[in-house]
């Protein structure tokens, strides 16, 4: 790309840009690469084109992390840095602009994805974007002006202000969706989120027929618990169901998916699992709840749980699948609660 496009080619680069962004937001969920992944790599490109610049990303600040995060450095995949680190971390927290055209003699510059990626960076320019209410969500990133000499601050920024804008509605209604999808009393994933990965992920895999895996899950709740509520109060209730919470979360795999199903009742999908391991792993959660103590204000609560166990069959739908987790969750109320049935 040439330094001085015309201005009829910036537009026809603009039009194509902004023709496959409506194609992308009229694609429905399954089609949809990855929510708004695509959308983002689209509106970098419209931020690179505006400023003309070799590259640009798309920073995200994850409030539930704590962190930012990026996905589109070229070679890298995901990248996540603390929040308020690097070049991106000042912008924000010092809510303004900043350009550097000698990122190596700048103290917050940080090269480790120059390192990671070979990418030798030369100029920058990172603009703090914000959501509809004004407040700081997240920062475009220009890498390396193409041309002579570097960014200018008050000229480029003005370049990328409308697409900055959309960029700050594109990362709000992301962190919605990205709400919608969790509980917020536990932080783990609700129902909507459970659905969304079972079509984004689990349902993949059950129908990927070169490579056939297992996938197993189950369904567990915990024993007595509207006594919990009535003996010590709704607010030791709530302790419970975060205190069991992180139980879950201290004793699974990366890759597996913890779901709070509705009120004490949650559910653990196992990928490359098949239904007796499932039942060791549901197990070997059963005895750690069993064995843990919650501690609330002065109390000391214990809890049990009963776990249904299954194996996800891929010619079932997923209701129907859960249906017989959850009869086999019926039975194990039913033989006196504190186990788990296969
Ligand atoms: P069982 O062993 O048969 O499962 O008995 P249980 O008492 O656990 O089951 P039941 O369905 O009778 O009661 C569930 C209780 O869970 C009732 C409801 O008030 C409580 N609950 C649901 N969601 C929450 C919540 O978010 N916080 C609190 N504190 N309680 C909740
Ligand atoms: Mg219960
Ligand atoms: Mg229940």
């Amino acid at each position: 790309m040439d330094n001085n496009i015309s201005s009829s080619a910036l537009l026809d680069k603009i039009f194509t840009i902004t023709q496959n962004l409506y194609k992308e937001m009229s694609k429905t969920d399954s089609d949809a690469e990855d929510d708004h992944n695509t959308i983002y790599r689209l509106l970098t490109d419209l931020g690179r084109t505006l400023v003309n610049a070799d590259r640009a990303s798309f920073w995200k600040w994850d409030k539930r992390s704590r962190s930012l995060w990026t996905t589109a450095a070229v070679g890298a995949g995901r990248i996540t840095i603390p929040e308020g680190t690097g070049l991106v971390g000042k912008a924000l927290a010092e809510k303004r602009a900043i350009v550097t055209n000698d990122p190596y003699n700048d103290p917050d510059f940080n090269s480790d994805v120059d390192k990671k990626t070979g990418y030798v960076t030369k100029s920058i320019l990172v603009m703090p974007i914000s959501d509809c209410k004004g407040e700081f969500i997240g920062a475009y990133q220009a890498i390396n002006k193409l041309g002579d000499g570097g960014f200018d601050l008050e000229e480029d920024v003005r370049r990328l202000s409308l697409a900055a804008f959309i960029c700050g509605i594109t990362l709000e209604s992301d962190s919605f969706l990205d709400d919608s999808r969790h509980d917020k009393l536990t932080e783990l994933k609700n129902r909507m989120g459970f659905y969304s990965d079972y079509d984004k992920i689990y349902s993949k895999i059950l129908t990927d027929n070169e490579n056939v895996r297992n996938i197993s899950l189950f369904i567990c709740d915990i024993d007595f618990f509207k006594k919990v509520n009535d003996t010590y109060g709704h607010n030791a209730g709530d302790a419970v169901l975060k205190h069991v919470a992180e139980h879950f979360r201290r004793n699974s795999r990366i890759c597996d998916g913890i779901y709070r199903w509705g009120g004490e009742e949650f559910i653990v999908v196992l990928p490359d699992t098949d239904a007796v391991q499932a039942a060791d792993a549901a197990e070997r959660l059963r005895i750690c709840i069993m064995e843990s103590v919650c501690h609330f204000e002065e109390l000391d609560i214990k809890v049990t749980m009963s776990f249904g166990v299954t194996q996800l069959d891929s010619s079932k739908s997923i209701e129907e699948n859960i249906k017989v987790a959850d009869e086999k969750l019926y039975t194990a109320k039913e033989n006196g609660r504190n186990r788990v049935i296969l």
